[in-house]
C-alpha cells in the first residue's frame, strides 16, 4: 500500500498496527503528507527500525520524472512522468512572481474526448491515484523547492478530474494540509454531478469550467461531452455552485480562429455567463499536428478585439498568452509527441526508457 493513497485521517488507523504510540503516527503523516518525502529512510525522527518495518508493508513511490523541457522564456516547464505500469502523464510548472502554479494530470488519458485537445485524441486512460496525482505536485515542489505558502495547484493537465472524483477528493484533503481551498482549481470539461457534489463539500476549491463556444450546437462539435451535460444545465449548475465571498468562477475559452472568436461571440458569452460571478480566461488554440488542421490560432489582433468586447460587456478577462506556449503547454501534447515518436519506431522509443 502506497501511504500517499491514503486520506488524513485515514493514516493514523492505518498505521496503528506497525507503530505506537500514536505521536509516532503523526510524526510519519507530516513526512509522508506535508513533506512529501519518497523514502522512509528520509524520516530522520523515526527510529531507523520502525523505518524498517514500515518499509517492509508499505511504499512511498511517486511518479518517475522521464524529462522535462527547457524552461519557457516565462520560467514554465513541463515535466513527463512515468508511472508504474508505464503511463505517461504531463505536469507544468508555472512561476508567476512571487506565487507558482503546478498544473496536475487526474487521469492517464480522457475519455471526455474534447476536438482541440491532444489528450481527448489519444483517448481514454485510467483515473490516476492519490499517489500519483500527489506525487506530480511534490516531486516539482522538492525539484524547485517552492515553499508551501507561494503554491497553487490546478486541476488542468491531462484528464477529466471529475471523472476521478474520489481520488480527488483525497488529493484535495492531503493538499489542504499545506495550502487554504481557495489557493486550488479544478477545472473541468462540464460534469454536472461531479460539479454538484463539488458544491456539497465543506472546503470547496476553486472551480473552472471549459466553455469555448457560447452556444450549444458549437460547443457539442468541439465538446462531445455537451450531448450528456447540455450547455443550459451546466450554466444552471454553475449559478447554483456555492461561492464564498471575494471568490470566482472561472470560464475558460479556448480561441479558435474565425470558429468561435467574433464580436459576436464575445457578446453572446458574456450573456450566456451574466449573473454568474465569473471571470474569463481566454486560451489562445496552441496548434499541434494531431489536431484538426482547419484549428488554427487566433492573430493577436482578433484576440484584442474578442476580449476588449468582452470587457465593453463588463466582463473580467484575462488572456493566456505565452504561459507555457513555448514548450507546448496544452494538455497532453508532450506525451503526444511520445506516442507519435514511439508509434513511427515500432513501440521501441517507449520501451528504451523503461
Ligand atoms: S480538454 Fe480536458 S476534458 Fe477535454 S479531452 Fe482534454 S483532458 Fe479531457
Amino acid at each position: 500500500m502506497n501511504l500517499l493513497d491514503l486520506a488524513p485521517d485515514a493514516v493514523e488507523a492505518t498505521l496503528a498496527e506497525v507503530v505506537s504510540p500514536a505521536f509516532r503516527a503523526r510524526q510519519i503523516e507530516e513526512w509522508v503528507q506535508l513533506r512529501g518525502v519518497d523514502s522512509f529512510d528520509a524520516m530522520t525522527n523515526i527510529p531507523k527500525e520502525t523505518r524498517a518495518a514500515l518499509a517492509e508493508r508499505f511504499t512511498l513511490a511517486q511518479p518517475e520524472v522521464l524529462s522535462r523541457t527547457e524552461p519557457a522564456p516565462d520560467g514554465s516547464q513541463k515535466y513527463l512522468f512515468k508511472l508504474a505500469d508505464g503511463n505517461r502523464i504531463e505536469s507544468v510548472y508555472m512561476p508567476m512572481g512571487d506565487r507558482t502554479s503546478i498544473c496536475l494530470s487526474s487521469q492517464a488519458g480522457c475519455a471526455v474526448g474534447c476536438t482541440f485537445c491532444v489528450t481527448g485524441f489519444f483517448g481514454a486512460g485510467r483515473n490516476l491515484t492519490p499517489a500519483e496525482i500527489l506525487g506530480q505536485f511534490f516531486v516539482i515542489q522538492r525539484e524547485k523547492q517552492i515553499p508551501s505558502e507561494q503554491m497553487n495547484v490546478v486541476f488542468m493537465g491531462m484528464g477529466e478530474p471529475l471523472l476521478n472524483y474520489e481520488n480527488l477528493v483525497t488529493t484535495l484533503e492531503v493538499l489542504y494540509r499545506q495550502m487554504a481551498p481557495r489557493r486550488i482549481t479544478v477545472s473541468t470539461s462540464g460534469i454536472i454531478p461531479g460539479i454538484e457534489e463539488l458544491a456539497k463539500l465543506e472546503r470547496r476549491p476553486n472551480l473552472a469550467i471549459s466553455i469555448n463556444a457560447p452556444d450549444r450546437k458549437r460547443r457539442e462539435e468541439i465538446m462531445p461531452i455537451t450531448a450528456k451535460y447540455p450547455l443550459d444545465e451546466l450554466m444552471a449548475a454553475l449559478r447554483r455552485f456555492p461561492l464564498e465571498k471575494g471568490r470566482d468562477i472561472t470560464v475558460e475559452y479556448v480561441l479558435l480562429a474565425g470558429y468561435n472568436d467574433s464580436t459576436q461571440d464575445a457578446v453572446a458569452l458574456a450573456k450566456l455567463i451574466r449573473g454568474i460571478h465569473a471571470k474569463v480566461n481566454a486560451i489562445p488554440f496552441n496548434e499541434d499536428a494531431n489536431l484538426p488542421k482547419w484549428m488554427k490560432r487566433p492573430t493577436d489582433r482578433e484576440i484584442d478585439r474578442f476580449v476588449d468586447t468582452l470587457v465593453k460587456n463588463r466582463v473580467r478577462v484575462t488572456v493566456r498568452r505565452s504561459k507555457g506556449r513555448d514548450i507546448a503547454a496544452a494538455c497532453g501534447q508532450l506525451r503526444g509527441k511520445e506516442i507519435a515518436k514511439s508509434r513511427a519506431t515500432g513501440g521501441r522509443e517507449m520501451k528504451s526508457e523503461g
